[in-house]
C-alpha cells in the first residue's frame, strides 16, 4: 500500500502504518487540546493508540488463523478506517473461511472480556470511587469500544467479517458462488436499509451504506469470475489474434502497428511461431525518444516474461 511507513515486523508480518493515520493522530490531539489542555491531549491520543492496538490485534486475529491453514499475510496496515490484514487469499473451504473470519472478532471478545473482569476485581476493592479514575475510566470505555468493534465487524454484509461469517455458513450448504450471491444480496438490503436511516438519523450511516454496497458488489464480481472459470485450462482465457511483429521488424514499424491496432502488448515471434519476447506500448514510446526509427524491435522488447502452459488451470494462473 502507497503512503505507507513499516513499523514493525511481528511473526513474520510487517505491519504498516498509513500516513493519513499519522495525520488523523495528529488531529485528535490538536482538537483534544483545544478542549481541555495538555492532558485531555495526552488522554486523547493514549485511548486512540490502545483502541488502535486492539485493531492490529484483530488483524492479527485473521493472519494468524489464516497461517493455521498455510496461508500467509505479507502485511498488515493501520488506516484511520481501520486496520487491513493483507491475506494471499481467502480459503476455499468453508469451514476454514469461517474460523478466518471469527478469529478477529474472537479477538475483541477476548480483549474486553479480560478487560471487565479486571474492571469487576479492581472495583471491588476499590469501591465505586474508582470509577473517577482517569485510568479506569479509559479502561472502562476501551471495554465497551471493543465490544461495538465485536457487533460493527459481525454485521453480516462484506466487507466486516460479518459478510464472510454468512458465506461461509451458506457455502457448507450451497455452492460457492450462489452463497456468494445471496450474501452480497443480504449486504446491499442492508446497506439499503443504512442509507435510508442514515438520511434521518445519522450520516455517518450513509457512508458506511456507501462502503458496504461496494464491498458487496466487488465480493459478487470476485466470485462469479472463480466460478466461470472453474475448471477451464489457460487456453480458454487467451486472446489468440494478435498483431505480431518478427524480430526483424523496426522501431517505426512498432510504432506504426500502435497507432493502427487497439493492441498494447505486441508478441514478437520468429518464423517458427516461437515468441521471442513482448514489446509494450511504454516499450516504444520510451524507444521513440531515443533510438533511431530504424533500430529493429529485438533490441528493446522484454524478454524475461513469465511463461504459463496452455493446459494449466486458470484459477492457479490467475492469481
Ligand atoms: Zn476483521
Amino acid at each position: 500500500m502507497r503512503w505507507s511507513i513499516r513499523i514493525a515486523r511481528v511473526a513474520g508480518i510487517e505491519v504498516r502504518l498509513h500516513l493519513t493515520f499519522l495525520l488523523f493522530l495528529a488531529w485528535i490531539g490538536f482538537s483534544y487540546y483545544q478542549l481541555g489542555g495538555a492532558t485531555a491531549a495526552t488522554r486523547g491520543v493514549v485511548f486512540l493508540l490502545a483502541l488502535f492496538g486492539c485493531v492490529l490485534l484483530h488483524e492479527f486475529g485473521h493472519a494468524l488463523a489464516a497461517r493455521g491453514f498455510g496461508i500467509r499475510t505479507p502485511d498488515i496496515t493501520l488506516l484511520p478506517i481501520g486496520g487491513v490484514a493483507r491475506l494471499q487469499r481467502m480459503p476455499d473451504n468453508p469451514w476454514q473461511e469461517l474460523i478466518v473470519a471469527l478469529a478477529g472478532p474472537l479477538v475483541n471478545v477476548v480483549i474486553a472480556a479480560v478487560l471487565i473482569f479486571a474492571l469487576g476485581q479492581h472495583l471491588q476493592w476499590e469501591h465505586l470511587e474508582g470509577l473517577n479514575q482517569p485510568g479506569i475510566a479509559m479502561l472502562a470505555k476501551l471495554a465497551s469500544v471493543n465490544i461495538g468493534l465485536v457487533l460493527f465487524n459481525l454485521i453480516p454484509a462484506f466487507p466486516m467479517d460479518g459478510g464472510r461469517v454468512l458465506r461461509a455458513l451458506l457455502a457448507l450448504a450451497l455452492p460457492y458462488s450462489r452463497a456468494t450471491h445471496i450474501a452480497a444480496g443480504v449486504g446491499q438490503a442492508l446497506a439499503l436499509v443504512f442509507g435510508i436511516v442514515g438520511l434521518f438519523a445519522n450520516p455517518m450511516l450513509i457512508l458506511i451504506a456507501f462502503f458496504i454496497f461496494l464491498g458487496a458488489q466487488q465480493e459478487a464480481a470476485l466470485a462469479q469470475m472463480k466460478d466461470i472459470t472453474l475448471g477451464a485450462p489457460v487456453s480458454e482465457a487467451t486472446g489468440t489474434h494478435w498483431m505480431r511483429l518478427p524480430p526483424h521488424a523496426r522501431l517505426d514499424d512498432a510504432a506504426e502497428a500502435l497507432l493502427r491496432t487497439s493492441q498494447d502488448e505486441f508478441p514478437v515471434v520468429d518464423d517458427s511461431g516461437r515468441v521471442l519476447g513482448v514489446l509494450t506500448r511504454d516499450d516504444i514510446v520510451a524507444a521513440l525518444n531515443r533510438r533511431r526509427p530504424s533500430a529493429p524491435v529485438r533490441e528493446f522488447m522484454r524478454r524475461d516474461l513469465p511463461v504459463v502452459s496452455a493446459h494449466e488451470p486458470f484459477e492457479e494462473v490467475f492469481p
